[in-house]
């Protein structure tokens, strides 16, 4: 799947016209009503300054949280105006409702280069349903239609789909950045091309090893998700997470690989716990001997230098799932020998968004990769290959 020939917003003629961007402010808000983190308001904004510089009317949609249908406190986007107001410097209106007569009121008196936030899109129930007359009536806010909401391309709901079909439409230069880097990856990747998969599961991430075996050269499996496979492989894994309906695919993987001539590395020795607990009684045991009443929890050093080594040379790297439970100091190690080399490698290093972002983050490593995706969901399904509802809508060029 390739979306390189979609329309982005340098492409379509936006002066004086009413814009609807549909953006991605779903930030953590605080009971104080303070935002937590504001990375993915800052990620917007060079698709919302472009457009005032050229002199759009905004009108900027977002959801927050999961409010079903209907309003709730809690939930709205006020913070997020507040915050944009700040940032830009402008004063950002926020509308009480989102398709109602407050909101056609403040866009109809928007002049140029002015910007309206609308309430929280999700208090209305036709959004998550993409009701087409929801979509319509979203649609006639605006005279065009542009989404850099990347972290919401895989739903289809009335602002991330439905609304596309009524209008002119575009991408932001967020998600043109998503479709040029992880496009080129998954396409046309410089080689060595390595992936390396870690996390809980190995059921979370089938479709993106499924996807991944006919393009890489190598895959590397560390995490939880890698106790399957050496359980598949005959090993006793003791307590360590496992998922033994998922034996014989780890099994078809690996054949898969060997027919593809594709390199897999799993771990040869383990960080084993005897209990689930940041705290808990720590051996380093290879793979062949993890005691019974322990479970592994983070790569051993012999991994780490393994996959260190493996990642040497690389010319591109997509990563996804942290290497152990990164969250408890005693069980990062695993996961920040892999960013250092990720980062050493000098390749194309792509971090699949959510909880891998959040340990490269949490690790210090952010600006050493080339691209962290924005998108959890939204990035594991791009490197699934599959069609993305969202981007699928936007005009070609
Ligand atoms: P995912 O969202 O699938 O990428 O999984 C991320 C989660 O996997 C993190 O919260 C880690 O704590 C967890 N994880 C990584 N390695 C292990 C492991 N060996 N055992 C249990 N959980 C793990």
């Amino acid at each position: 799947m390739n979306y390189f020939n979609k329309k982005t917003v340098e492409d379509i003629d936006v002066l004086g016209k009413k814009v609807l961007l549909r953006c991605d402010f779903n930030v953590p808000i605080d009971e104080n009503g303070n935002i937590e983190d504001t990375k993915r308001i800052d990620e917007s904004l060079k698709t919302i300054r472009y457009l005032l510089l050229n002199n759009a009317k905004l009108i900027i949609v977002s959801h927050l949280g999961r409010p079903k249908g209907e309003y709730n406190v809690k939930y709205s986007l006020k913070p997020v105006a507040e915050y944009l107001s700040k940032v830009l410097g402008m004063e950002v209106r926020l509308s009480r409702d989102v398709v109602g007569e407050d909101t056609k009121k403040i866009v109809k008196s928007l002049k140029n280069g002015e910007v309206v936030l609308l309430e929280n899109v999700r208090f209305c129930k036709g959004e998550e349903k993409n009701d087409p007359e929801f979509s319509e009536k979203l649609a006639s806010l605006a005279d065009v239609y542009i989404n850099d909401a990347f972290g919401t391309v895989h739903r289809a709901h009335s602002s991330t789909a439905g609304v596309a079909k009524y209008l002119p439409s575009a991408c932001g230069f967020l998600i043109k950045k998503e479709i040029e880097v992880m496009g080129k990856a998954m396409n046309d990747p410089k080689r060595p091309f390595i992936a390396i998969l870690g996390g809980a599961k190995v059921s979370d991430k089938i479709g993106v090893i499924n996807n991944l075996i006919d393009k890489v050269d190598t895959l590397i499996v560390g995490g939880g998700m890698a106790y399957t496979f050496m359980n598949a492989l005959g090993y006793s894994i003791g307590n360590s997470i496992c998922e033994t309906d998922k034996l014989d695919l780890a099994v078809d993987i690996m054949a898969k690989a060997k027919e593809k001539s594709v390199k897999f590395i799993i771990p040869i020795d383990n960080k084993v716990g005897k209990e689930y607990k940041p705290d808990t009684e720590i051996k380093i045991v290879n793979s062949d001997s993890i005691p019974e009443d322990y479970m592994g929890l983070d790569i051993g050093p012999k991994t780490e230098e393994l996959f260190s080594q493996a990642l040497e040379g690389a010319g591109t790297i997509v990563w996804n799932g942290p290497m152990g439970v990164f969250e408890w100091k005693n069980f990062e190690s695993g996961t920040l020998a892999v960013a250092k080399a990720v980062a050493k490698s000098g390749a194309v290093s792509i971090i699949g968004g959510g909880d891998s972002a959040a340990a490269i983050e949490k690790l210090g490593f952010s600006s050493k990769m080339t691209h962290i995706s924005t998108g959890g969901g939204a990035s594991l399904e791009f490197l699934e290959g599959r069609e993305l509802p969202g981007l699928e809508v936007i005009d070609n060029k």
